[in-house]
């Protein structure tokens, strides 16, 4: 790793009063959750589907809890009880000490699904999840704007088939089948409301931030909501940036900082670089 951008970075946090975390897929990576990309990187994770020939952006799409809600629920499902049992890798911890120690504390602007920064014990009112959240369902036609906890639903999935065996959660409302608040491929029917509430909260606290820097993990081009945010940060707010990826670490300035690496490798050079001063 490169040494000079270590340094950089524990400056930037250093000298810093407002902390965002800005994180993509690869934040995942190191507490053991797959990465779908890559060739073949989805159906190694879910090989009935490799069988069947469904690539990722099918069966996560709200037409496959019309045609086939046993392997919507199924994908789902699988991945609701996994997220739940995972535990956030330590640089999530070596973050939120981060936030704490500054003025203005912490931020989270995350476009995972996967709840990690509640279970890392960063509070609600400080995470943004731009695409919604699995822990939270919607109806599917939707009859009604409303979001709820998934806490009461307990999938059971054959994993053989990649499909649940037993009743899809439905919605309160009209009785019909629920799904994941979560903003799908193609997807039109995806409840923004509770995104846009944490955004609006987001925005009120970066309104009154100052010396800002963000910590930019594991977020890559493909799916680029994370990234056009971290940029939107320095031009209208001033921000520096830290860009943690190991395969696309470019950063815009050169007073910003870029590191080729996965998340928890960097995070651990920079807070040993921080403990250090
Ligand atoms: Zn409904």
């Amino acid at each position: 790793m490169d040494n000079r951008a270590i340094h950089h970075a524990a400056d930037l946090i250093e000298d810093a009063d407002a902390l965002v975390v800005a994180a993509g897929a690869g934040m995942g990576i190191d507490s053991g959750l797959p990465d779908f990309r890559g060739p073949g990187g989805f159906w190694s994770a879910y090989p009935a589907l490799g069988r069947r020939g469904l690539e990722f952006y099918e069966v996560a799409s709200p037409r496959t809890f019309d045609t086939d809600p046993a392997l919507a629920w199924g994908f789902y499902g699988h991945r609701l009880a996994l997220y739940r049992h995972t535990t956030p890798h330590e640089g999530f911890g070596i973050l939120k000490g981060w936030g704490e120690r500054m003025f203005q504390g912490s931020r989270v602007f995350t476009s995972n699904v996967d709840g990690q920064f509640q279970r890392a014990g960063f509070s609600e009112d400080a995470i943004t999840e731009c695409h919604g959240s699995i822990h939270h369902l919607q109806c599917s036609r939707p009859c009604c704007g409303d979001v709820w906890l998934a806490a009461n639903f307990v999938p059971s999935v054959d994993d053989e088939t990649c499909t649940l065996v037993n009743d899809a959660p439905t919605c309160r409302g009209c009785g019909a089948m629920a799904r994941p608040n979560i903003m799908m491929f193609g997807d039109s029917e995806w409840i923004d409301r509770r995104s846009n509430g944490q955004e609006a909260g987001l925005r009120r606290w970066l309104d009154k931030a100052t010396r800002i820097v963000v910590i930019e993990l594991g977020a890559g081009t493909a799916i680029p909501s994370v990234r056009h945010f971290s940029h939107e940060l320095l031009v209208n707010y001033g921000a520096r940036l830290v860009r943690i990826n190991p395969k696309e670490p470019a950063v815009p300035t050169q007073m910003d900082v870029s590191i080729a690496s996965p998340a928890l490798a960097a995070l651990r050079a920079i807070e040993s670089m921080t403990l250090r001063a």
